[in-house]
């Protein structure tokens, strides 16, 4: 049987027949993390024998037939979402050894359906990046071509489902770190509204931004795991009690009539040709499929990196305080409290990490507040009423996912600010707490994936997976030779 790039639903449906075991699909997975993963390295940890465990439990699920749609689905999860009992070390020294006693609530919610863990994936170290080049433990590559960056932060779950090691995985998303690696490897990742799936038990980097969301091979899967994982939770306040509707309702639906915004900043200058080319291309595919193309402007544009990083770097030095050696994680050394604090987090912490703390306690301090912090709020106000603006007169918003394809391991290397730059795409859909879904619309010549993203209305997850399947319907995705 040949699992390259094979569909949740496909699995389901061999799971359901009895053409595969459950403990057989894992052991396909496993075969395939254990040929291909030490030249990837997407895996920070691989869990088989606890899969093999979960899988006998599953198969009596569907053996009597009882199974939900992921009962006996093997996923890859990131490291940074807490897992009861195996390590989740937000691919930092800070964390390497850390056990958390309890399950982030959307674990809790693939538990009760019955899925396989196949292992932690590798990110950048706290998802400050996009590269999964700052992790500490396993700096993934780009299964389409190993010397290039598979994106980042969710570089791991990314790079493991287009290389299949894993069917489907779960990322997060501050700033583009589910779509901007989903792009890079060719996958499709999506972004869910602010507030649509619980953060609890997910490391938070900058907490009005970050967001959980599925990594899968289509659209389609995307909103079978989507229907999963979202829903109001106790445990965090920031969830939304807006009804969870089911996000497959409209996949398959004609889309004549959508209206999709087109704003010209998305398209200037600092954005590649190709990219630009593909994501117009596909554009006009939906425009032959009866989607109704507005041009129009979002010159708020030009403040999104800036308000994004002032932002992001403010709640992350106030969320990474908590690592200070004491109550758990890496210990350095020191006779005071102040030089145990001082060393466990010098060398806790890798050098990204170290820069956004910097320039995160720097704009909140009382002499820089007005000048950086407030401004950067006032930022995200204008940025918000922009969208709805755009909002106002169409359906979804049509954007590349990123300036460029994969590139080089090691050509941002030392210019963070460039690397910075890169997130232009992106940024602006957490800002507004909007959900955004990233589908591959072609390859460049050297055959490296490109991606465009989807922007929706609050909570119109529906509408967005609309529009990328309909695409997705007409497009041959091509899966890595590696
Ligand atoms: N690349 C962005 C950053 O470095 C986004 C990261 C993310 O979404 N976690 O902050």
């Amino acid at each position: 049987m040949n699992f390259t790039r094979a569909k949740i639903r496909d699995l389901r449906k061999m799971l359901d027949g009895g053409e595969i075991s459950a403990a057989e699909l894992c052991g396909e997975y496993f075969k395939n993390i254990e040929e291909k993963d030490e030249k990837l390295l997407s895996y920070i940890t691989v869990t088989k024998d606890q899969a093999m465990k979960a899988a006998e439990n599953a198969q009596k699920l569907i053996s009597e037939g009882n199974a939900k749609t992921l009962t006996g689905i093997p996923l890859a999860i990131k490291d940074n979402i807490c897992t009861d009992g195996i390590k989740t070390t937000c691919a930092s020294k800070m964390l390497g050894d850390f056990i958390p006693p309890y399950n982030a609530t959307v674990i809790e919610k693939l538990n009760e359906q019955g899925y396989i863990l196949l292992g932690k994936t590798s990110m950048d170290e706290f998802a400050m990046g996009g590269s999964t080049q700052t992790s500490a433990f396993a700096k993934t590559k780009n299964p389409y071509d190993l010397e290039r960056v598979p994106g980042g932060s969710s570089g791991g779950s990314a790079a493991a489902v287009a290389a299949s090691l894993a069917p489907a995985a779960l990322g997060s998303d501050t700033g583009g770190s589910i779509r901007q690696p989903s792009s890079f490897c060719g996958v499709t990742g999506l972004k869910p509204t602010y507030g649509r799936v619980s953060r609890y038990g997910l490391v938070a980097f900058a907490s009005s931004l970050d967001q959980i969301g599925p990594i899968a091979n289509d659209a389609r899967d995307c909103a079978l795991m989507l229907n999963v994982i979202s829903g109001n939770d106790r445990h965090d306040a920031t969830s939304a009690r807006a009804e969870v509707p089911d996000f497959t309702e409209k996949l398959g639906k004609p889309i004549s009539g959508i209206k999709i915004a087109l704003p010209k900043e998305f398209y200037s200058d600092a954005i590649d040709d190709t990219v630009k080319q593909h994501v117009m291309n596909a554009a006009k595919e939906l425009e032959k499929q009866g989607a109704v193309l507005v041009d129009c402007s979002m010159p708020g544009l030009k403040y999104a990196i800036p308000a994004y990083y002032l932002i992001a770097c403010a709640e992350a030095a106030s969320n990474l305080s908590r690592f200070d050696g004491i109550k758990y994680g890496f210990r350095g050394e020191g006779r005071t409290f102040n030089e145990l604090i001082i060393d466990s987090r010098n060398k806790g912490f890798g050098e990204e990490v170290k820069r956004r703390i910097l320039l995160g306690n720097y704009a909140l301090s009382s002499g820089y507040y007005d000048a950086y912090y407030k401004k950067a709020l006032a930022l995200k106000q204008e940025i918000i009423k922009e969208y709805s603006d755009i909002f106002a007169e169409c359906d979804v918003i049509l954007t590349p996912t990123a300036p460029t394809p994969a590139y080089k391991i090691g050509a941002q290397d030392n210019d963070p600010v460039k690397m910075y730059m890169a997130d232009i795409c992106t940024v602006t859909v957490n800002i507004a707490g909007l959900p955004g879904i990233s589908t591959t619309c072609g390859y460049t010549e050297n055959k490296l994936p490109i991606g465009m993203s989807i922007i929706g209305k609050r909570f119109d997850e529906q509408t967005i997976l609309q529009i990328a399947d309909a695409w997705e319907q007409g497009f041959e995705p091509v899966a890595p030779k590696f």
